[in-house]
């Protein structure tokens, strides 16, 4: 049975109209590129999630979570699964508890601007570093996303958990292990939330570094132009840009796929790329550094899929 069948029968039942079926990621990820998911499943809420989860590891149908697809490839012959967006899973509130002191809390689906916007509004700092990146909370989580020499992982308190076998479960920061773009959870861990622990401070403040932070993005980012921010992680002691740069590879392309003249750590799409051109200018990339740098690159984003 083809794969969007099995999807709706294991799924239309429970979630009517919310289901995209054989739906072109390009349409939905930030490159705006990228073959066809068997379904793209809007999830309501968090009692809609645990049910989709059952039904789909009940009838063994390949799925992945995701967030906003800032960080992810979908290949151009498609996902042959269901993924699945925290889309009304957006909720963001305010928290304080006597002696532990100020948190925000939110749902895997919320953006992560949001948050941003949120801590300045309760007058709490800590999250500012975060201003500009398009994720969402559970893509934030699972990426360790960073920037300006922190990391999300400098600000978790708690990150709240679907498990393999279904169950609600709570992780604080001590249990977790995180990495340079990428937190170890137990396999098959979907995340539903996040607690953030920040620290009173003045919203003018807070405002003006967010405006600062966003300034600079603007600045040195190629934001005309889809992309799914950076291509590469940085090496130990080179920023991966600086690299590509050295090589002189800023500005070539691969079909509408180019390598930005902006910051050579973004490849931006001009108009028509497919998922295969930016993969094959990040295989160019790759080998060119191995030949002639003698380092590896590897991929900060994500890339699903099948070729
Ligand atoms: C212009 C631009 C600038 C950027 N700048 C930065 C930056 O400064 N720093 C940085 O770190 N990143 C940056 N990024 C990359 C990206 O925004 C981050 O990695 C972000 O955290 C991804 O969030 P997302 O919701 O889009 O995740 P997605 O792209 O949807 O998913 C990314 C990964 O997380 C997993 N995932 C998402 N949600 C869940 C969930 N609920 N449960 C389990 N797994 C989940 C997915 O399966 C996938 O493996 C940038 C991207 C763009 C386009």
């Amino acid at each position: 049975m083809a794969v969007k069948n099995e999807i709706k029968e294991a799924l239309g039942s429970i979630i009517a109209g919310k289901i995209l079926y054989d739906e072109p990621m390009s349409r939905h990820t930030s490159f705006n590129v990228g073959g066809n998911a068997g379904a793209l499943v809007l999830i309501k809420s968090e009692d809609q999630l645990v049910g989709v989860v059952r039904k789909l590891r009940e009838k063994k149908i390949k799925f992945l979570p995701a967030g906003n697809l800032t960080n992810i490839i979908v290949r151009d012959g498609g996902y042959r699964g269901a993924i699945l967006l925290m889309t009304g899973m957006k909720e963001i509130r305010y928290e304080y508890t006597p002696g532990g002191g100020d948190f925000i809390s939110a749902q895997a689906g919320a953006a992560l601007a949001k948050v941003v916007s949120r801590s300045a509004t309760d007058e709490l700092t800590g999250i500012e570093f975060c201003a500009g990146i398009p994720g969402s909370v559970g893509g934030a989580v699972w990426m360790n996303a960073g920037a300006y020499g922190k990391e999300i992982k400098d600000v978790i308190k708690a990150v709240f958990l679907l498990d393999a076998a279904g169950g609600k479960k709570t992780m604080n920061r001590e249990e977790i292990s995180f990495g340079y773009r990428k937190t170890e959870f137990p396999p098959d861990t979907i995340i539903l939330g996040a607690q953030f622990k920040l620290e009173k401070g003045e919203r003018v403040k807070i405002k003006k570094k967010i405006s600062e932070i966003l300034q600079w993005r603007q600045k040195k980012h190629p934001l005309e132009f889809p992309n799914a921010g950076s291509i590469f992680k940085n090496l130990p002691m080179q920023a991966a840009g600086e690299l590509i740069e050295e090589m002189g590879m800023k500005g070539m392309n691969v079909g509408d796929a180019q390598i930005s003249p902006k910051h050579a750590n973004f490849i931006v799409n001009r108009g028509k790329a497919t998922a295969s051109d930016v993969l094959e200018l990040i295989a160019l990339i790759q080998s060119k550094a191995e030949k002639e740098k003698g380092v590896i690159l590897e991929p900060e984003v994500v890339i699903v899929g099948e070729n």
